[in-house]
């Protein structure tokens, strides 16, 4: 007999458990209903930012022709979820449609994070996440002019690309003492910061937004610093972090987790045992992830238990990641921070060539426990794979390889 799925949430995530849940389900066993609040179909957000630099919203997509032809997948585009009855097994969209299901999948992916700086709701103020944000910046954006991101994390540097591909001339402030905090050390974002910084962006680290101003008209005209000092500007972009997008569990009586996310055990099942959450939305454990391989593995564990074909839980992730900002390579992987007990560090700084590398090793100076990596990645594929692992040469052959030249 055929039962109904409804996944909630066509993003990168829910897009990748229904195309998983069609490969595996040779039986027909689940016909599927997607409420997508988008109007497209899922789309590659993470080279979203490749919309700027030319590419179409259909060379992004994710929804192939099999997909959309396939008669168990009904997509509802426009169509977000506005409510969920447990007792009655059905979901209530914005449009006062009634879905039955048997199983219901939260894939509702993340907001960004507003901060509560004042006048952050001005005309001129965006954030950085769907092709109706980039549309609404691409509008706003004034070749020439100064624009301004606030954050200087991995999307607060590709907000700033953004801005620079659309003739502006970047601004890039952050709390933090260095760029991209998370991910690299302080040498990591000096050597970021300068990079970047001669590409023409304007870097300011270790200062908050005191305000957002207006002009006469209302619109946004200047950002003000937490040292009194202004940058004049009509496009601001908000680019904070984000928060998992898990309104739906007050009316609907779920857990959410202290930081918030929808909270699931380690098979990504909520308290109600037809109820699983994935993606950026779902705290497994307590704990949400704002990556997209994590993501995919909370998809793959739930349709193993969907189809009955297994019960694997998801086994966690490695949030090593290796990226091009700005044409910079960075990469990070391990215990970055050298937070191990009595880790030692290796350090490389070139400060002619931009390059700096960090190796983080045990106490003994024999095991490899993480690091970091700015301005030439080459040897990051190496060094992850040698994670937990006794070195297989000396730190500086590791850093550069004999082959690098
Ligand atoms: C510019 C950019 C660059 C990135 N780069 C990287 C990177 O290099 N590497 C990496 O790992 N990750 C990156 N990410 C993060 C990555 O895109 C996310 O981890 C991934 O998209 C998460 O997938 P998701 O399906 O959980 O959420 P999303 O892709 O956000 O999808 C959730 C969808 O659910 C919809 N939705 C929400 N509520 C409802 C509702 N009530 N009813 C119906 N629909 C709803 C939303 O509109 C959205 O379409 C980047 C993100 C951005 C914005």
């Amino acid at each position: 007999m055929t039962r109904t799925l409804v996944v909630i949430g066509h993003g990168m995530v829910g897009h990748h458990l229904v195309e998983k849940l069609r490969a595996r389900d040779r039986e027909g066993t689940w016909r599927v209903v997607v409420l997508a609040e988008e109007a497209r179909p899922a789309y590659n957000r993470v080279a979203l930012s490749s919309y700027l630099e030319g590419r179409s919203a259909s060379d992004l997509s994710l929804a192939g022709d099999e997909f959309r032809r396939d008669r168990m997948v009904d997509l509802k585009l426009s169509t977000a979820a506005a409510g969920i009855d447990r007792r009655a097994r059905t979901v209530v969209a914005a449009d006062s449609s009634v879905i039955g299901y048997d199983a219901l999948v939260l894939a509702t992916g993340s907001r960004p994070y507003l901060p509560p700086v004042p006048g952050h709701d001005l005309a001129g103020c965006f954030v950085y996440r769907t092709f109706d944000d980039l549309d609404a910046i691409r509008a706003a954006a004034a070749p020439g002019r100064p624009g301004v991101v606030i954050g200087g994390g991995l999307l607060g540097l590709e907000a700033a690309n953004g801005l620079r591909l659309l003739g502006m001339r970047p601004h890039v402030v952050e709390m933090a003492q260095r760029l991209m905090p998370l991910q690299v050390d302080e040498g990591g974002g000096r050597v970021l910061a300068r990079r970047v910084g001669e590409l023409g962006v304007r870097v300011h680290c270790g200062t908050a937004t005191r305000s957002v101003d207006a002009g006469p008209d209302g619109r946004v005209c200047a950002v003000t610093l937490a040292d009194g000092s202004a940058i004049e500007t009509d496009l601001v972009v908000f680019s904070a972090g984000v928060r998992p997008r898990d309104e739906l569990a007050g009316s609907a009586g779920l857990e959410t987790a202290e930081r918030g996310g929808f909270l699931v055990d380690d098979r990504c099942r909520t308290g109600d045992e037809r109820i699983w959450a994935v993606g950026e939305c779902a705290a497994v454990l307590g704990r949400c992830y704002g990556l997209v391989t994590p993501g995919y593995r909370m998809a793959e564990a739930v349709v193993e238990q969907l189809l009955g074909i297994g019960d694997t839980p998801f086994p966690g992730a490695d949030m090593s990641t290796r990226l091009k900002l700005l044409g910079v390579e960075v990469a990070s992987f391990g215990d970055v921070h050298a937070e191990s007990r009595g880790a030692l560090e290796f350090v490389h700084a070139d400060n002619a060539a931009g390059t700096y590398a960090k190796l983080v090793l045990s106490d003994d100076g024999r095991v490899l426990l993480g690091g970091v990596l700015a301005g030439d990645a080459t040897a990051y594929p190496v060094l992850r794979a040698l994670v937990g692992h006794e070195l297989t040469a000396s730190p500086q052959q590791l850093v550069f390889p004999p082959s690098r030249d």
